[in-house]
């Protein structure tokens, strides 16, 4: 019989199709190894993405409730985490803004002084940028304007900025909604139609302008044999023939996420794995695994400092006014209104008013009750002076055409953590709980800021409702719980991304940033995952029989 090492299904399973598992499976299968990506989450095409924000079933993603869109909301008792579930992951709902984290995030958190990152990172942020075809916004839409008129009244104009985008924009002084032959790798990649400026990147983008993982990375990666398991939910990963650091390989078990009855368990096994299913999905899968003995050996370190970037969504909603707000981009600019706080002008395409719903009056106050107290007072206090105002603030109809969110974002340290533990409100099942000190909803400076952007534009300013009931600050931006670290007692995997306590096991997603980076962090989480994949050597390369005993955590590469 031949030995197990030449019988393996894959010799890489990717968990995930982000950002750091479509990196992964295109370098890898580069290397010479065949590759496999299990994904959860669908397929999607300009035929089946959702018009509006309306059409529910699209847009989210839960299931087991018949919803199988492609973002999901998480809610826990210190954040409510928004993230995308998709072939391509966060790429399909993001807003495509791509941004390199500023020098100072790689002096501060358990990563610091573990590379020279300074000098390391700016060669993986070009290959990044580049694949991800980064380009200054030229899409200037009226909340853009808004955004500068703001900064000018508040003395932070030299801030403002446009945003750089993955984003197929059409050449200057030309129409979008042209499609013309590959325009980004020589001809190896898809066809690609321009960017109208609709604003719909969060609904994913029906046009095919924007550069989602699939029309590169993961495009490229499939054209070279990687294989691509859609709707297939990764829920068990242990060693194979008892070897428990995992050198003899790997033994993982799927099912199929969107069954409801029938769930087609799988078994694969591989070489090596990479866990890229998110900084929430690594966490909860490495907790379900820890806890039921299939990889007892995680660093206790798992699920500390999770970061929620420390932002805040706030905004104005513009009634009457003859500007559409929904036009642009979906982020299409910024200004830096401190040393620390950055706000970027959001939108939704015109029809997608369902998010309005999670909208109101703007609150001031210390978070707890009396905040609510004091949003109370607002609404009332705005209903007597201003009822037709306020009507037009709580309109379901028009919002996206009339509203844009403020996000606030900060790089000062803020995080909480994830627990594995029965709830007390159902005993019967563990599951991923938030605790630790509540991250501050309440940027006093952010507010300020909504307040002037609100009396430039001639509208109402706004806070979202579960910052104010809940105290809960909401994020697109969940990272770390998996953090960079130089042992298992600080973090779950070195300076090359490898697993502590294991061989042959990496991860390549946002779990392993170990700072708040004060800016939206899938360029980083793409840059560091091709920096991660840098250290693995050529298949051919590593000398047969000496394969699996590469990858240990002194050493570098793994499998051949
Ligand atoms: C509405 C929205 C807008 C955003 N806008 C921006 C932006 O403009 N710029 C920016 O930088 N960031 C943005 N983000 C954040 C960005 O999407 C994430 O930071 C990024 O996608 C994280 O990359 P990742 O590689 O860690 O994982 P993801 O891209 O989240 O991919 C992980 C994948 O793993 C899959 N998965 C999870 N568990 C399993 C399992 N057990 N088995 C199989 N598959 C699994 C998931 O379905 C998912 O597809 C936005 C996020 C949201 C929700
Ligand atoms: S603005 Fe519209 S066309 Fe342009 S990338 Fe976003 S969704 Fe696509």
């Amino acid at each position: 019989m031949a030995p197990r090492q030449q019988q393996f299904d894959f010799d890489f399973i990717v968990i995930g199709s982000g950002f750091g598992g479509s990196v992964s499976a295109l370098r890898l299968v580069e290397k010479g190894y065949r590759v496999a990506v299990m994904e959860m989450g669908r397929r999607w095409n300009a035929d089946n993405l959702p018009r509006t924000s309306w059409s529910i079933h699209r847009w989210f993603w839960r299931p087991k409730l018949g919803l199988r869109g492609f973002f999901n909301m998480r809610f826990f008792r210190h954040a409510t985490i928004y993230h995308g579930c998709a072939v391509g992951g966060g790429s399909i709902t993001y807003a495509c803004t791509l941004l390199r984290a500023p020098d100072k995030v790689w002096e501060s958190g358990t990563w610091a002084g573990l590379a020279d990152w300074k000098s390391e990172m700016p060669a993986h942020y070009d290959t990044a940028s580049r694949m991800l075809g980064a380009t200054e916004n030229r899409f200037v839409g009226p909340a853009d304007r808004l955004l500068k008129k703001t900064a000018e009244a508040t003395g932070t104009a030299h801030t403002f900025y446009r945003t750089s985008v993955g984003i197929f924009l059409p050449p200057v002084g030309e129409p979008g909604d042209q499609t013309v032959p590959d325009p980004y790798f020589g001809g190896a990649g898809p066809e690609r139609t321009s960017c109208g400026g609709c604003g719909g990147c969060m609904m994913g983008c029906r046009t095919g302008a924007k550069n989602t993982l699939d029309k590169n990375y993961l495009y490229l990666a499939e054209k070279q044999g990687v294989q691509v398991f859609a709707e297939t939910k990764v829920v068990d990963v242990r060693p194979l023939d008892g070897v428990s650091d995992g050198s003899a390989g790997y033994e993982v078990r799927t099912e199929k996420s969107t069954a409801f009855i029938r769930r087609q368990p799988r078994k694969f096994t591989c070489r090596a794995v990479v866990f890229a299913a998110s900084s929430l999905g690594t966490m909860e899968l490495l907790f379900r695994l820890k806890d039921k003995g299939s990889l007892p050996a995680i660093s206790a370190r798992l699920g500390k400092r999770v970061r929620t970037n420390s932002e805040s969504l706030i905004g104005a909603r513009i009634p009457g006014s003859t500007d559409d707000y929904s036009q642009g981009t979906a982020i299409g600019s910024g200004v830096y209104i401190d040393d620390h706080t950055h706000i970027e002008a959001v939108r939704y395409p015109s029809g997608s008013d369902a998010i309005g719903l999670l909208t109101t009056i703007l609150t001031d106050g210390q978070p707890g009750p009396q905040r609510v107290w004091i949003w109370l007072r607002s609404a009332l206090v705005s209903l007597v002076r201003h009822p037709i105002q306020t009507f037009q603030l709580y309109k379901p109809w028009g919002w996206a055409k009339e509203a844009v969110i403020l996000l606030c974002m900060q790089t000062l340290d803020g995080h909480i953590e994830m627990h594995w533990e029965r709830p007390w409100f159902w005993p019967f099942r563990k599951r991923m709980m938030s605790a630790g000190e509540k991250v501050p909803t309440y940027i006093p400076q952010a507010n300020e800021f909504a307040k002037k952007f609100a009396e430039v534009g001639g509208g109402i300013p706004m806070s979202t409702l579960p910052e104010i009931f809940f105290n809960v600050p909401g994020t697109a931006h969940c990272i770390g719980g998996c953090v960079i670290a130089d042992s298992p007692e600080r973090g779950v995997v070195d300076e090359r991304h490898r697993v502590f306590g294991y061989r042959n096991m990496y991860i390549c997603d946002g779990s392993v940033l170990a700072a708040n980076l004060g800016v939206n962090p899938s360029l980083t989480i793409t840059a560091l995952a091709e920096r991660a994949m840098s250290f693995i050597p050529q298949a051919e390369s590593v000398p047969k029989g000496a394969a699996n005993a590469a990858a240990e955590p002194a050493a570098s590469p793994c499998v051949a």
